[in-house]
C-alpha cells in the first residue's frame, strides 16, 4: 500500500473516464459538479481532466457530513420545510445553457440513521420539490450527465466493518475502480466494448416488445406490465444536446419503463436499500392495479412509508431494470449500501419517475402524452433491488407467450 490508502493512478484515470465516457465533455461546455466534500481528491482530478477536455467552467457544490448533521442537531424545527429552490433554479438555468451535470457519490449511507425520521422525510420532500425544475432536465435527458463515485471513510467501514480504516478505505476504493472498469489497461476501450454488449441486450428486448415480465422467486410473484411504445436502454446514451454519455459510471443495467397501472402482485427486496442516508431492509410490497397496497420492512418502514406519501405516483413503478447475477459488481460479493452499486449487481425496480427517453421519441412528448402511455411521475425516484439467483423471469409477449428471460438471476 502506497502512503495514500487510494491508488492515485486508479483515481486519475476515474477522473478521465468520468469526462471522456461519462460526460463527454465538449469544448467550451460548462460543468455543474455536485460532491461530498470527502471527494475533493477526485474532484480536483474531474477538474483538470474538465479543463483539459476545453471545459467552460467548472462550478462545484460542496456538501459535508458534519454540516448536514448541525443542521439536524441545532436548526428550529420548521426549517425541515425548506430546501434552496434558489439553487436548483439556477442549476436548471445552466442546463438549459447545455451546461453537463456530474455527481460524486460518496456520501456515509448511515449519516441520517439517528436522526428523526420525521425530520429526515420533511428535509426529503422540500429538496425533492425544490429539486424538480434541475431533475426533469436530468431525466429528460437534455444534457449529458454523469454519476461516479469515491471511497468515503465512513462508507468504506460501513462496507467492510473488520477492517482497519485504511485497509478499507483501499479495498472500497479498489471496488469501485473494478466496477468502474479503471483497473484495465485501456479503460475507454473497455467501456466502448462493455456499452456494445448491453447494446446487444436491449436491441432484443426492445424487437420483443413484451406486454409483460413475470418474475418469480422467494417471497415474490409480481407481474410487471411495459408501457404502450416502451423502449429498453442501458449503457451509453445520447442525450437531446446530442452528445453521447454514460449517465451512471459502473452501469451493468438495461432498463425500460413500465406501465403504472398494470404490476400486480408481491416482490421481496433481495439486498438493503440506503435511501438518503436511511438503512430500509427486507421490504416486501403488494401491488394493485400498479399501486403499492402494502408495504413492509425489517428497518427503515416508517421511512419507506413517508417516502411514498411524497405523491400520487410515489406507491407506483417508473423503472423496470434486468442486471444478470454474474454481474462484476455481483461477483464481487460486497454489498455496497450504495445504489449505483448495489442496483449494479441484482435485477430491480423504481418506485416514482419514469425516464422520457424510455419511450421510442420519448423526450419530445409531453408530460400528458408520456402519462397516457402508462409512464409513472413523481417527485421521487427509487431503485431497489428484487432480483438473485433464486428469481426467474419471463417475458410475456403481446400474443400471451411466455419466453424466458433470465433463470435463476442469468439471462436465458
Ligand atoms: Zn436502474
Ligand atoms: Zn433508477
Amino acid at each position: 500500500m502506497t502512503t495514500s490508502p487510494i491508488d492515485p493512478i486508479k483515481l486519475d484515470k476515474l477522473a478521465e473516464v468520468a469526462i471522456k465516457v461519462g460526460l463527454q465533455l465538449q469544448p467550451g461546455q460548462d460543468l455543474v459538479m455536485t460532491t461530498p466534500m470527502s471527494a475533493l481528491p477526485l474532484v480536483r482530478r474531474i477538474t483538470e481532466h474538465a479543463y483539459k477536455a476545453g471545459a467552460g467552467l467548472v462550478q462545484t457544490i460542496f456538501s459535508d457530513e458534519e454540516m448536514t448533521l448541525a443542521r439536524y442537531k441545532y436548526a428550529p424545527d420548521d426549517a425541515f420545510d425548506h430546501a434552496a429552490d434558489w439553487l436548483f433554479e439556477g442549476m436548471a438555468k445552466a442546463y438549459g445553457n447545455n451546461a453537463a451535470r456530474l455527481s460524486i457519490s460518496g456520501d456515509n449511507p448511515m449519516m441520517l440513521a439517528g436522526q428523526d425520521p420525521s425530520k429526515v422525510s420533511r428535509a426529503n420532500r422540500a429538496l425533492s420539490k425544490a429539486y424538480r425544475p434541475a431533475l426533469e432536465k436530468i431525466t429528460g435527458f437534455d444534457i449529458n450527465w454523469n454519476i461516479v463515485a469515491y471511497p468515503n471513510t465512513e462508507w468504506a467501514k460501513l462496507v467492510f466493518p473488520d477492517l482497519a480504516e485504511d485497509e478499507a478505505v483501499h479495498r472500497l476504493a479498489e471496488a469501485i475502480f473494478a466496477a468502474s472498469r479503471v483497473d484495465q489497461p485501456d479503460p475507454i476501450a473497455a467501456w466502448k466494448a462493455h456499452n456494445a454488449q448491453l447494446k446487444d441486450r436491449w436491441t432484443w428486448l426492445t424487437e420483443m416488445n413484451f406486454a409483460s415480465l413475470h418474475y418469480n422467486g422467494p417471497g415474490t410473484d409480481l407481474t410487471i406490465g411495459l408501457a404502450d411504445g416502451h423502449r429498453w436502454k442501458g449503457g451509453a446514451s445520447e442525450a437531446k444536446n446530442g452528445i453521447t454519455c454514460n449517465p451512471n459510471i459502473p452501469t451493468e443495467e438495461v432498463f425500460s419503463v413500465p406501465h403504472a397501472q398494470r404490476v400486480d402482485g408481491h416482490v421481496s427486496s433481495t439486498k438493503p436499500l440506503s435511501h438518503q442516508g436511511s438503512l430500509i431492509d427486507e421490504i416486501r410490497m403488494t401491488f394493485k392495479d400498479g399501486k403499492v397496497v402494502e408495504a413492509k420492512a425489517s428497518k427503515g418502514e416508517d421511512v419507506l412509508n413517508k417516502v411514498m406519501d411524497t405523491d400520487e405516483g410515489a406507491r407506483r413503478i417508473g423503472e423496470v431494470a434486468l442486471v444478470p447475477h454474474s454481474s462484476p459488481i455481483s461477483k464481487s460479493g460486497i454489498l455496497f449500501y450504495n445504489t449505483l452499486f448495489d442496483e449494479n449487481a441484482a435485477s430491480h425496480i423504481a418506485l416514482g419517475q419514469c425516464y422520457a427517453d424510455c419511450f421510442e421519441g420519448g423526450t419530445a412528448m409531453s408530460a400528458e402524452e408520456i402519462a397516457s402511455r402508462g409512464g409513472n411521475q413523481s417527485l421521487i425516484h427509487i431503485d431497489w433491488m428484487i432480483g438473485s439467483d433464486k428469481v426467474d423471469i419471463d417475458g410475456i409477449t403481446q400474443s400471451g407467450d411466455r419466453v424466458p428471460v433470465m433463470r435463476k438471476g442469468e439471462w436465458a
